[in-house]
């Protein structure tokens, strides 16, 4: 799972998955999560975090899904950027 979540934040599956503590059961909030939803949210750990988390992009359909498990609406493009603080280029 990366190899450098730190210790008690990850939940082994089996020999070969591990899982963050709090997305096995609902409703799903990620142990390394702060913030409040729908607020202000930070992942704890995201140096650390692991390698599904960097495939995970503001915006993507799974994102949308997540949000609206929230009852939050996409996110656009222009909003990410904004949330990020990412500059114009
Ligand atoms: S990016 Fe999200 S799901 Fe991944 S470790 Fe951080 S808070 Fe948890």
């Amino acid at each position: 799972m990366g190899g450098h979540v730190p210790a008690g934040l990850a939940v082994e599956v089996n020999a070969s998955t591990c899982r963050m503590r709090g997305t096995d059961h609902v409703p799903i909030r990620c142990a390394a999560l702060t913030g409040k939803i729908g607020q202000s949210v930070a992942c704890g750990i995201y140096e650390w975090r692991p390698s599904p988390c960097h495939e995970f992009e503001e915006g993507c359909h799974a994102c949308h899904q997540a949000r609206s498990r929230h009852g939050l609406p996409p996110l656009d493009a222009m909003t990410a950027r904004e949330i990020l603080r990412i500059p114009d280029i």
